[in-house]
């Protein structure tokens, strides 16, 4: 878990590589502006393209409903998020990974 951690640290930096890691691991950073656990969200009723890719997937805030948007895969949908997350000051990335050790810690 370790590493994983140390992702999310550089990730929420801005780290490219980081955030392509999480997203192949399935892991979402955590929301934007509320800093709560992003939940991937599946629509059964999403418009298919022309290529017939099914837009249903969305990353969505478990608190304040933020959400990245439609995607048209699982895969999209937690690269979208992890990817806008913005730059953090130390401070607040002190507070996101505080949140991230308590929530990982009541999983286990
Ligand atoms: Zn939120």
């Amino acid at each position: 878990m370790s590493c994983s951690h140390v992702d999310v640290r550089v990730a929420l930096l801005g780290d490219k590589a980081a955030q392509e890691r999480l997203t192949e691991r399935g892991e979402l950073l955590p929301c934007a502006h509320c800093r709560s656990k992003m939940t991937i969200s599946y629509d059964d009723e999403g418009i298919e393209d022309s290529m017939g890719r099914k837009w249903s997937w969305t990353a969505v805030c478990s608190k304040c409903c933020a959400s990245t948007g439609l995607c048209y895969s699982e895969k999209q949908a937690i690269a979208a998020n992890n990817t806008r997350a913005p730059i953090l000051t130390p401070e607040e990335l002190e507070w996101v990974i505080k949140n991230h050790d308590k929530h990982t810690s009541k999983n286990m």
